[in-house]
């Protein structure tokens, strides 16, 4: 879809026409399924300032872990059991988690797992050479969400990171070889209209694999905690415009959506997303990876959360898959 036709559906169609649109569309492409991906919280220590982060470095009331190799390990073994084929290590930026230790479990997981799972990173940051190392380790994918597409914007929110750097560093993802996955929060202090449509236009221009998108959530011990919560519309209508624009991506229906709303990921199933991502982390730990307050699935494992979500994706009318998914465009799937 044209920047042009996006722009006309992103300020005149009814969310509910756009929802029901994607949701056509989705379901041409990708089928009746739902991908499943198991997130694995490696660490909650991180240095940087980002205002919006409930374990920003500053926040001094956020109890710190660590997980050793063989939690992660644990994790992953257990989705795996159960079925799951992709596996996403997320993070701070934890300079004790370092590059070559992602790029050493990453090698744990693809032995054990007899190289049938993906592995899929989001580990915030990182040099031109690091993404190499850890694609030559065996990543198959990257996440890292621009977060904003306004510089201002960007820089303010980033505590000084600048949107420049950011984009350099998806380059540098794309470069590597990696499926590469960015995104955005919406809901943003100081975000308009006019940012909101360039942040769907930039996802489309950087022709993305993976594009997940969430509201933001104040967390009371940030900078931006007395911030206004919107509500859920502007990730329904971006998730439906993002399905419109890059038919082909993975689109996960994430957990902020479904902590703000009950029914949130199936709110942005029906609209468009095509992916859910149990949490597999640890129940003594899930609760101190707090980005935003109110998060789900604190007291359950990620493997019981698979039945729930089972029992949720049928009443969109949809099932679950735990197959690999890659990106179409590798795999060669017709659309
Ligand atoms: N450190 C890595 C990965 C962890 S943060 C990184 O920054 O890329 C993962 C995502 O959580 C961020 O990209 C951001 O979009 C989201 N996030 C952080 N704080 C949030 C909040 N208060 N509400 C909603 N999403 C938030
Ligand atoms: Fe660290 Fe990521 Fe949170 Fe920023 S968003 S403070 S990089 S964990």
């Amino acid at each position: 879809m044209t920047r042009e036709e996006l722009t006309d559906l992103f300020y005149n169609a009814p969310t509910e026409e756009l929802t029901a649109r994607a949701g056509e569309v989705c379901r041409r492409v990708h089928g009746p399924e739902v991908l499943l991906r198991g997130l694995v919280e490696y660490s909650n220590y991180c240095p940087c300032g980002c205002l919006y982060c409930g374990i920003r470095g500053g926040n001094s009331r956020v109890n710190r872990y660590r997980l050793t190799d063989g939690e992660v390990l644990a994790s992953v073994d257990a989705g795996y059991e159960r079925g799951l084929r992709t596996f996403v290590l997320q993070g701070g930026e934890d300079r004790k988690f370092d590059t070559d230790r992602i790029a050493r479990l990453i090698g744990m997981i693809k032995e054990r797992t007899k190289n049938e799972a993906a592995v899929t990173l989001s580990c915030g940051m990182k040099s031109r050479e690091e993404f190499r190392t850890l694609r030559d380790a065996g990543g198959d994918r990257y996440l890292l969400r621009f977060e904003t597409s306004d510089p201002e914007l960007h820089r303010y929110l980033r505590d000084g990171k600048t949107l420049a750097e950011r984009l350099e560093n998806l380059e540098w993802i794309r470069e590597a070889g990696f499926q590469r996955g960015s995104g955005y929060m919406t809901g943003l202090p100081g975000e308009t209209d006019e940012i909101r449509l360039n942040n769907i236009l930039l996802c489309r221009d950087l022709e993305l694999d993976m594009v997940g998108i969430g509201p933001f959530i104040p967390h009371p011990d940030t900078p931006l905690g007395g911030a206004e919560q919107q509500g859920l519309d502007h990730a329904l209508r971006g998730t439906a415009l993002l399905r419109l624009a890059l038919p082909e991506a993975h689109i996960p229906a994430t957990t902020a959506a479904g902590s703000l709303e009950p029914d949130g990921r199936e709110q942005m199933i029906r609209g468009g997303a095509n992916v859910l991502m149990p949490n597999l982390t640890g129940v003594e730990y899930k609760k101190d990876y707090l980005l935003y307050p109110g998060k789900i699935c604190l007291d359950e494992s990620g493997v019981q959360c698979i039945g729930c979500l089972s029992m949720r994706v049928k009443t969109v009318d949809r099932r679950l898959s735990f197959a690999r998914g890659d990106a179409p465009r590798l795999v060669g799937a017709a659309v």
